[in-house]
C-alpha cells in the first residue's frame, strides 16, 4: 500500500504525493493542489473578471420592459416607474457607450442620470430601487443618510456608503462600480437654517458637500468594513462614475414650498388656466428642483440629481392591491407558508378590507399591512403546523377582528 502511494503523481506537473498537500484522484489521473490553484487563475483570466462574478454581463432592457418588471412587484406609482425606467436605461446605455468607445467619430458624453424621489414613508421608494437592481442584476445597497456626518465628527463618513455596495458585490470592485446605491432619508441632511454660517452644521450641509464627490463621479478611497476611516486602514479605490445613485426622502412639509411656489406663479405674470387646475390633494406631483432648494438641499447637490420624481400616497384601493397582487404579495406568502404544511388557507370576504382599513387608521402605510397580518395570523401559524387534522383553514372577519383587538398593535390606534 505504502509503495503504491509513493507512485501516485500529479498527472499535470508530476509532483508526487509527498511534494503536494493534496492529490485529487480523477478517473484516469490525479491533480495536485498547486495545479488546481494555477488552473483556477488561468480560467479566471480567460473568462475575464466580469464573467467570473455572480453579476453577469449587463442586461440592457428597454424602458417598457423594465417597467413591466417593476409592475410585478410595485403597485401603482406609474409616473415614478416610468421616470426610473428611462433613467436606468439611459444610465446603462451611457455605461455601454463608455465601454465601447468608437474611434474617429466625435464622442458625445451622456450625463449621469442620478435620481431623487420624493414620497411619504412606506409608499415604495426603497422597493422600487431594490426591484430595479434585481431586474438589472447589479449590486445594490441601501444607505441611510441620517447616520452620515462630515469627516472628523461622530458618525459615518460618506464613503462608508460604498463599503456596503462593495460588500453587496462580494468585493468585486468592477461589479460595484456599475451598481446602484439607494440613499434613504436624503431629506434629513437638508440645511437646518437658511443662514449657512449660523452654526456648524455637521450632519447637514457638510454631508451634502461630501456626497457631491460621490454623486458626480470620482475615485474615492473606501474603508472595506465601513464606518469611519482610519489612517492605517487599507482603502479600496472605487470609481463612482458609473454608479447610479437613487435618493429618496419623505421631505415632510415640502408640499408647503410647492404650494407657495404654485400660488406665487398663479398670481404672477402669465397666469394660465393650467395653474388654476392644480390638484391640491397631491401637490407632490408638481415638485421641482426649486422646492428642494427651499427645503434645504444645496443647489450643487440638486444639480447632481437631475432626474426627479414623486410617489403618490397610498389609498385604500392601492393597499388592497398591495396585499394580494404583487408577485410576493403578503397573502400569497401566507398561502405558501401554510401550503408547505399541507394546509389550504382561505380569507373570508371582508378580511382584506378590514386589514386595509386598520392600516389606514394606524397611519402605517403599506408597512403596516405586514404587522397587522402578523398579529392576526400569529396563533394560526403557531398551532397549525402541529395539528395534523387541519387540512383547510379559513380566516373569518370575526377571528381577524378578535386577534387584532388583543394585539399590542391596537394600542397604535390614532386618537
Ligand atoms: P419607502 O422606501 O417609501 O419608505 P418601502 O419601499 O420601504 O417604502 O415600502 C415598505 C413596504 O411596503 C415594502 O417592503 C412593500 O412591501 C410595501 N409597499 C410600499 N409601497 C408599495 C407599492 N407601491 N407596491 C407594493 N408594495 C408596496
Amino acid at each position: 500500500m505504502a509503495k503504491e502511494d509513493k507512485e501516485i503523481k500529479c498527472s499535470f506537473c508530476g509532483r508526487t504525493k509527498k511534494d503536494s498537500d493534496i492529490l485529487i484522484a480523477g478517473i484516469t489521473g490525479h491533480i495536485c493542489s498547486h495545479c488546481v490553484v494555477q488552473a483556477q487563475t488561468i480560467v479566471k483570466d480567460e473568462l475575464g473578471a466580469k464573467n467570473s462574478s455572480s453579476f453577469n454581463a449587463l442586461q440592457l432592457l428597454k424602458p417598457i420592459e423594465i417597467k413591466k418588471h417593476l409592475d410585478e412587484y410595485v403597485i401603482g406609482q406609474d409616473e415614478a416607474k416610468k421616470v426610473l425606467s428611462v433613467a436606468v436605461y439611459n444610465h446603462y446605455k451611457r455605461l455601454i457607450l463608455s465601454q465601447t468607445k468608437t474611434t474617429g467619430k466625435e464622442e458625445i458624453e451622456v450625463d449621469k442620470s442620478n435620481v431623487i424621489m420624493v414620497g411619504e414613508t412606506g409608499t415604495g421608494k426603497t422597493l422600487l430601487a431594490r426591484t430595479i437592481a434585481k431586474v438589472l442584476n447589479v449590486p445594490f445597497c441601501i444607505a441611510d443618510a441620517t447616520v452620515l456626518t462630515e469627516a472628523g465628527y461622530v458618525g459615518e463618513d460618506v464613503e462608508s456608503i460604498l463599503s456596503r455596495l462593495l460588500q453587496a458585490a462580494d468585493f468585486d470592485v468592477a461589479a460595484a462600480e456599475r451598481g446602484i446605491v439607494f440613499i434613504d432619508e436624503i431629506d434629513k441632511i437638508a440645511r437646518k437654517s437658511d443662514n449657512p454660517s449660523i452654526t456648524r452644521d455637521v450632519s447637514g450641509e457638510g454631508v451634502q458637500q461630501g456626497l457631491l464627490k460621490l454623486l458626480e463621479g470620482s475615485v474615492v478611497g473606501v474603508p472595506p468594513q465601513g464606518g469611519r476611516k482610519h489612517p492605517e486602514q487599507k482603502m479600496i479605490q472605487v470609481n463612482t462614475k458609473n454608479i447610479l445613485f437613487i435618493c429618496g426622502g419623505a421631505f415632510d412639509g415640502i408640499v408647503r414650498n410647492i404650494g407657495s411656489r404654485l400660488s406665487t406663479q398663479a398670481i404672477g405674470y402669465g397666469v394660465n388656466k393650467e395653474a388654476a387646475s392644480v390638484d391640491k390633494d397631491n401637490l407632490l406631483q408638481y415638485v421641482s428642483p426649486q422646492d428642494f432648494k427651499s427645503f434645504g438641499l444645496i443647489p450643487e447637490l440638486i444639480g447632481r440629481l437631475p432626474v426627479l420624481t414623486y410617489l403618490n400616497p397610498l389609498d385604500a384601493d392601492t393597499l388592497l392591491r398591495i396585499l394580494s397582487e404583487p408577485k410576493n404579495a403578503l397573502i400569497k406568502q401566507y398561502t405558501h407558508l401554510f401550503d408547505m404544511d399541507g394546509v389550504k388557507i382561505k380569507f373570508e370576504k371582508g378580511v382584506l378590507d378590514f386589514i386595509v382599513e386598520k392600516a389606514m387608521e394606524f397611519k402605517l402605510g403599506a408597512r403596516g399591512l405586514r404587522s397587522i397580518c402578523e398579529a392576526i395570523m400569529m396563533d394560526m401559524m403557531f398551532d397549525t403546523p402541529s395539528d395534523k387534522t387541519v387540512k383547510e383553514i379559513t380566516v373569518t372577519l370575526r377571528y381577524a377582528k378578535e386577534k387584532l383587538k388583543k394585539s399590542t398593535l391596537n394600542k397604535l390606534k390614532v386618537a
